[in-house]
């Protein structure tokens, strides 16, 4: 059965609305879901135009002030009309659509918020762009309820497109979650090769049933979770965990789906199909941590939330002593003014203007910021969770160790591996020929692999056997020379390799995934900032402590299967801890939605990339604390923006409260603060990252 790639849900096939895209069919459960999907950037066209509205609305009031300073329309202010100003109803003509429109989603937004017993920044933006719009409206039609009330139609305005325009900046900058999840679809195979009544038939992969006979050619992905009930293969599962050198499958070994079979014909029989395979369960890993990660509360709506009980009090206090000093219009302008000043303009725009500034520079550095939430959670993080293989180390073997014997030196013993491997496609192979340099390789004679246990091959007319005990014990070669050598290296994690010249053996190669260049530095000036950091990995207890001891990382989580490493990172949350996963491969994915901060490596896989809060493009873990700083400042900024957004309409309070507001004290206050807040946040791009 189909899965819906947008909700989720399981669809039948027959009744589900289908789209082609690509060479591959989706199903979706409805035609939401199917535009969602085809669409993602439909909400943002939708939230441009509102912006577009509003910031239109904002330039012809400020257009039509300027004439009327300029005296141009004297004529037209005085014109009146069943005894309403007509210069006044432009204003509330201009006003009306933005107002209710454009803002339409913040007061339904507020009205949400207040629905479930919550006070964000809709709530605020709401009553104050409201307040200011009646004000003006009562001062348009009851000019003498209200005398001058028409430049509130301005503040009203000038908030509206302010924080639409923010808002419309922080979704721009948003990661599109629903791309991990069609990438990830997109790594399964479309159709298998059945084998039915001896006949083998091309099927789709959604038609195969548990128990089906599939054939698999060499080169071709395996299209679902099975176990091979005959041939012999090396399959490459780089895909799902991130090891280079492919794993041997042999009778009753089990093969994963959309991993790829190297060089020998199988015939596996499906164990899983659909929804149950491998793959499909990392997809919905990575769904069930992007639906469940709880929306942060942002550091703007805590600082409303404590803000707007005292604006309110304010309100009802000043309110109260007017109407009880004079009449209930003059109280009723107060708290209406009240309520208009307290909402600032530059709110909107406090935490999207940092951001932007924190995504430019990051991109200086070679950073990828994705999006506000991760900056706010960055703060606060506890501890750093690396994935080893493709992240900390290469992903590749490297050669680590060569031991030679029976008179041979270390040089003849690489040379002669290096000319029995040098037609290999081996991962283990190609690390010995890019130790010598392929210009200085003989070719070698009568080349031979023999899959799982090594390669023979003739050099300068000697017998060449190069590969693991079975090898040297099929061919009466004796290892008892080696032995102590080869559990050592066994013992660190390596893969050690047997050499034998004319029967007799004559040295060991020892290969391993070594760390990149600048990981330790990494690590240490990780820790230096206070966090702790640990290893999770695919990989078994050895290797992963052989590494660990390398970088100087205290906790190792190993042994851990690629649909397992979301269970560690929620462990640690659990605890309360906010942590931060680095990852590069599909089997990272969950782990990275799970985490507080997923920060994806820039040479691993898309759908690392696509579900990381982090991008880091240069491949340098360096980078690593680099983000987390620029987390950091960024933040810092925001909180300044914050301040400066707030400080001037808190200080207009008392203003309003004593009923001595008018639109110009107003509009000044909101201009202050924006000003404040841009210019704060420009100031971001002076930042000196430690490189
Ligand atoms: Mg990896």
């Amino acid at each position: 059965m189909p899965r819906d790639p947008v909700c989720g849900m399981i669809v039948d096939k027959d009744k589900a609305i289908k789209r082609k895209i690509g060479d591959r069919e989706y199903y979706f459960c409805s035609e939401t879901c199917a535009r969602t999907y085809e669409a993602p950037e439909q909400e943002l066209r939708s939230m441009k135009r509102r912006v577009t509205l509003a910031l239109l609305g904002a330039v012809s009031v400020a257009a039509l002030r300027v004439l009327a300073m300029l005296g141009l329309v004297v004529a037209f202010m005085t014109l009146e009309f069943a005894g309403v100003s007509v210069w006044e109803l432009a204003f509330f003509v201009i006003s009306a659509p933005i107002v209710w429109i454009a803002g339409w989603s913040i007061h339904y937004g507020a009205y949400k918020a207040l629905k479930t017993r919550n006070i964000n920044m809709d709530v605020l933006i709401s009553t104050g762009t409201l307040a200011g719009w009646f004000y003006g409206t009562i001062s348009t039609f009851f000019p003498t309820l209200a005398p001058g009330g028409h430049g509130y139609f301005e503040i009203a305005i000038g908030i509206l497109a302010f924080v639409l325009l923010g808002k419309f900046i922080e979704e721009t900058i948003r990661r599109r979650s629903a791309a991990a999840i069609r990438q990830l679809l997109e790594l399964q195979p479309t159709i298998a090769r059945v084998l039915k009544d001896g006949n083998e038939v091309e099927a789709p992969i959604d038609d195969v049933q548990v128990g089906d006979i599939l054939i698999v050619k060499p080169g071709e992905k395996i299209p679902t979770d099975g176990k091979v009930i005959s041939g012999y293969s090396s399959v490459d599962e780089k895909i799902l965990t991130g090891e280079s050198i492919p794993v041997e499958k042999s009778v009753g070994s089990e093969v994963i789906g959309a991993t790829i079979n190297k060089n020998g014909l199988l015939k596996i029989e499906a164990t899983k199909v659909g929804t149950n395979t491998a793959l499909m369960q990392i997809v919905s890993l990575v769904e069930e941590a992007q639906a469940s990660s709880a929306p942060v509360q942002k550091l703007a709506d805590r600082v409303v939330s404590y803000f707007v009980p005292i604006v309110f009090t304010a309100a009802v206090v000043a309110f109260t002593y007017w109407f009880f000093t004079t009449n209930f219009s003059t109280a009723f302008l107060v708290l209406l003014a009240i309520l208009l000043i307290a909402c600032p303009c530059a709110l909107g725009i406090a935490t999207p203007a940092a951001i932007l500034a924190g995504v430019g520079k990051g991109a200086e550095y070679g950073i990828l910021l994705r999006g506000g939430e991760y900056v706010e959670k960055a703060r606060k993080l506890h501890t750093i969770v690396f994935d080893k293989t493709g992240t900390l180390t290469k992903g590749e073997p490297m050669v680590t160790d060569i031991i030679a014997y029976g008179g041979y030196k270390k040089e003849d013993v690489l040379q002669a591996a290096a000319s029995a491997e040098k037609g290999s496609e081996h991962p283990l192979a190609e690390a010995i020929v890019k130790t010598v340099g392929n210009s200085n390789i003989p070719d070698a004679e009568a080349f031979e692999a023999i899959p799982g246990h090594g390669v023979k091959a003739k050099y300068e007319d000697k017998q060449i056997l190069l590969g693991n005990r079975k090898l040297m014990k099929d061919n009466n070669v004796s290892i008892e020379t080696t032995e102590k050598s080869l559990q050592e290296l066994e013992e660190q994690g390596k893969t050690a390799m047997i050499l034998a010249i004319n029967g007799k053996a004559a040295g060991i190669i020892a290969a391993m995934d070594t760390p990149k260049e600048n990981a330790a530095t990494a690590i240490k000036r990780l820790k230096s900032m206070g966090l702790e950091v640990a290893m999770l990995t695919g990989d078994n207890e050895r290797t992963a402590k052989t590494i660990a001891t390398q970088l100087g990382i205290d906790t190792v989580i190993a042994n851990v299967l690629p649909w397992e490493k979301v269970d560690a990172i929620k462990k640690l949350q659990a605890e309360g801890k906010v942590v931060a996963m680095v990852g590069d491969g599909v089997n990272d994915a969950p782990a990275l939605a799970q985490s507080d901060v997923g920060i994806a490596i820039g040479s691993g896989t898309d759908i690392a990339k696509e579900t990381g809060g982090i991008v880091l493009i240069k491949d340098d873990l360096r980078d690593v604390a680099l983000g987390i700083e620029l987390s950091q400042a960024t933040m810092k900024k925001i909180k300044q923006n914050l301040f400066w957004a707030f400080i001037y309409n808190t200080i207009s309070i008392p203003i309003a409260a004593a009923n001595l507001l008018n639109p110009v004290i107003a509009a000044a206050a909101m201009a202050m603060s924006s000003l404040f807040v841009v210019s704060n946040s420009a100031l971001l791009k002076r930042l000196k990252l430690k490189t």
